[in-house]
């Protein structure tokens, strides 16, 4: 069933968030949308203006006085002392940036409308949510509010059943806690191995939560695009099977990709697309809501993101990139020395050249645990 999609989004990202020496001080959703519109990929009727979420909204998952201690940062424009601690602010991980409250809230306010959107029958991409790791009272792994998890909440409140599908290359740990008691969202969450990779506990296989709804895919370092196909094509089935979602709720995390300075996987645009593809071929009736994450290399993020609009939009894009997109890319402020020749294709086209390689035992060991694991228990959503 094709659905008209939506991209949802605001000005307000072309002012950046986090500081000088952050990851997250780099152009993102604002670069994502500039390449949109250079490949003319976009109809005026297809951007939604992301809102604000509400007081209201964030209580759904967060603490009041978690909410209260964000906006009494905004207003004072620093991170008071006794916030520091008890809510993990101000910190390099969580550091304070003009707008403190408001650029968070409103990546929030986008995840739940594009919530609302599927909801009515459309399917919807929010670049700016996919904050998966922030927990009720605090802030969590460069993550302030859990967009994800109020998503979800939202269509939990029209009674379906969601699958949480979490590809960023890091543990979706503020999710899987959120629903662990909720037994009509499952999470599925496929990552580095939490023994190397943030957030360094948890995302075991064994870690299927007390309801078992909670399906963790941990991999080695340094994944290839045929090992991450060869993993993710052997679970994908097992877990739809068991889950039968009404609605799909993607986090698109891009650093997975090969280029990440923070992840360790090697994987390629084409080999991300294609998961993307896959997961909105299975979505039942269409019903999909896909939001950002993770993702650390401009270039990179913004090259896939196009390719992920174009898929939810039913688009067919050139590979190769036009003068307008490369003039955009070659704009962006990013150091470039390093592995010179491979950085080339950057700017030439969309889609990187594949990662092919053998599948290593341990990931052929990581898939036959996840399986037999998963068989046994069996249970789904009830
Ligand atoms: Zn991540």
């Amino acid at each position: 069933m094709t659905r008209p999609a939506v991209f949802i989004a605001s000005e307000k990202y072309r002012v950046h968030s986090y500081g000088e020496m952050h990851p997250l001080s780099i152009p993102r959703v604002s670069l994502t949308f500039d390449l949109i519109q250079a490949f003319n990929a976009i109809e005026e009727k297809e951007f939604l203006e992301s809102p604000q979420a509400s007081d209201e909204q964030l209580s759904w998952f967060h603490t009041q006085e978690y909410i209260q201690a964000m906006k009494v940062s905004e207003a004072e424009g620093k991170v008071l002392g006794e916030y520091r601690k008890r809510h993990n602010l101000g910190n390099f991980e969580n550091p304070y940036f003009p707008n403190f409250f408001q650029t968070p809230a409103t990546a929030t306010g986008g995840s739940v409308q594009a919530a609302e959107q599927v909801l009515d029958g459309k399917v919807a991409f929010s670049p700016a949510g996919g904050m998966h790791h922030a927990m009720p009272n605090k802030a969590h792994g460069f993550c302030f509010f859990n967009d994800p998890a109020l998503a979800i909440m939202r269509l939990r409140q029209a009674d379906k059943k969601v699958l949480y599908v979490d590809i960023d290359a890091h543990h979706g740990d503020g999710v899987e806690y959120a629903f662990r008691h909720d037994d009509k969202v499952a999470t599925f969450s496929i990552h580095m191995d939490t023994s190397y990779a943030y957030p360094f506990k948890g995302g075991e296989i064994s870690d299927t939560g007390e309801l078992n709804n909670a399906y963790n895919l941990p991999l080695p370092k340094a994944c290839n695009d045929t090992e991450y196909a060869f993993a993710f094509d052997s679970v994908w089935a097992e877990v739809l099977r068991q889950t039968c979602p009404e609605v799909i709720v993607l986090q698109a995390g891009t650093d997975i990709l090969m280029p990440d300075p923070l992840g360790k996987f090697k994987i390629s645009t084409q080999e991300f697309l294609r998961v993307v593809s896959e997961i909105k071929k299975k979505s039942p009736e269409g019903a999909l809501v896909v939001l950002g994450g993770g993702g650390y290399h401009p270039l990179s993020l913004a090259r896939c993101w196009l390719g992920v609009w174009a898929i939810l939009s039913d688009r067919e894009l050139s590979a190769e990139l036009n003068d307008k997109a490369r003039e955009i890319l070659r704009k962006v402020d990013w150091d470039m020395d390093e592995d010179e020749d491979y950085f080339q294709q950057f700017f030439k086209t969309r889609i990187d050249s594949p990662t092919d390689g053998p599948i290593r035992d341990e990931v052929k060991q990581v898939v036959d645990t996840f399986l037999s694991k998963r068989m046994n228990l069996n249970v789904g959503l009830s």
